[in-house]
């Protein structure tokens, strides 16, 4: 589901199968990702808007004109297949997709995604879905509050948004991603690590789509999320005391997140830069080099959402002991802003104690495109 208060049943599923499964973990018959996939968009029409899907409107003011709405919709698809055969690696395949539009009246103001699925399949005249085909129903007339409504590791979409960021998201929950977020524990002190000191935004990760940035041509997911679902590539096990070196999540190397396991409890640590792999700017974060580091578990994180995922930690430097964003970068003088810098890193010469874990992270470099650090036994 995307940006919405909207709960659906088929996402609540996820909690059980999640907690034990970090790796890889294994689809439902709904889908299969060895096989080629393949999307069938059925858009709904208004009863009022005959031609809402082919009109060509003209814009009053530019005179250009904005092209069909089909057209808008075959695009998202063509950049959701491209997003994901980029995020996997090339190991999603996609046979082309096909289209159909509803007669007028069949996009109704309702809240009945299920309904809406039997009248798309009727107009795209199947009768079951087959396994690898993701049939994406659009209604913008849909009212229950969602831009989008996917079904985890299953094959439907459900849109009233008609975006490439909200289909692309949809897609991740049929091929069986959880939410990218984030966590924060009180005072950004992670030393008490447990359901009353800390919280958790189920959308929280700035990082990709899966979270709160949006689609952009050279849009991926983080190495986690990619490592824990897909596998392209899989997390190394980190060797305690040994120095790491990772590079830039978004490079094709095999080198780009580790892992950790204590206690049920799985650590991911992988280099970003921000300011290279964001699509959408965020006022107040630090935009240098870092090491990130993402939490799945324990249980009580999972209960504070609907499809809490891997969780980035968060800090604010101005509650810590010391600044850790450099004041002065080759020569410039680099004011902190008005809030003081959001931290979703963590930068050269920075130590931290793993929440929940006897460990301690050292980052030694974060430099352009690989950055070191090492895992040792806190003491
Ligand atoms: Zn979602």
């Amino acid at each position: 589901m995307r940006k919405t208060a909207a709960v659906s049943g088929l996402i609540i599923l996820v909690l059980s199968s999640l907690i034990a499964v970090p790796v890889n973990a294994a689809t439902k018959s709904g889908n299969n990702l060895s096989v080629k996939q393949k999307i069938v968009y059925v858009a709904l029409t208004p009863a009022a808007e005959p031609d809402f899907w082919t009109a060509d409107p003209v814009d009053s003011v530019t005179t250009n004109s904005d092209g069909a709405q089909l057209n808008f919709v075959k695009m998202a698809v063509s950049n959701a297949m491209e997003f994901w055969t980029r995020a996997s690696n090339g190991k999603m395949k996609f046979n082309p997709p096909t289209f159909f539009v509803g007669k007028a009246g069949t996009a109704i103001k309702h809240c009945a995604s299920s309904a809406d699925v039997k009248s798309a399949m009727k107009i795209a005249k199947m009768k079951s879905i087959p396994v690898g085909t993701h049939l994406v129903v659009a209604n913008i007339n849909d009212n229950c509050g969602y831009a989008g409504l996917g079904a985890f590791s299953g094959n439907t979409v459900n849109l009233a948004v008609l975006s490439s960021g909200t289909l692309t998201h949809e897609l991740g929950h049929n091929f069986g991603y959880r939410h990218s977020s984030s966590l924060y524990c009180k005072n950004s002190d992670y030393a008490k690590f447990d359901s009353k000191n800390c919280s958790v935004d189920e959308y929280g990760d700035f990082r990709d789509l899966m979270g709160n940035d949006d689609w952009c041509p050279k849009a991926t997911l983080s190495a986690t999320q990619r490592a824990i679902t897909f596998g392209t590539p899989a997390a190394k096990d980190i060797k305690l005391g040994s120095i790491i070196s990772v590079d830039e999540s978004r490079s094709k190397s095999e080198n780009i997140v580790y892992q950790l396991k204590y206690k049920g409890v799985w650590y991911f640590f992988e280099y970003s830069n921000p300011q290279r792999e964001l699509c959408t700017y965020l006022g107040g974060m630090s935009y240098t080099p870092e090491i990130q580091v993402r939490v799945l578990g324990p249980n009580w994180t999972f209960a504070k959402g609907d499809s809490v995922g891997p969780m980035i930690i968060g800090r604010y430097e101005k509650e810590l002991a010391a600044p850790v964003i450099p004041q002065e970068k080759d020569g410039m003088i680099m004011l902190p802003p008005s809030g003081g810098w959001i931290l979703r890193g963590f930068k050269a010469g920075e130590k931290f104690q793993l929440p929940g874990a006897p460990f301690t992270l050292g980052v030694f470099t974060t430099d352009t495109g690989t950055a070191t650090f090492s895992v040792t036994k806190s003491g």
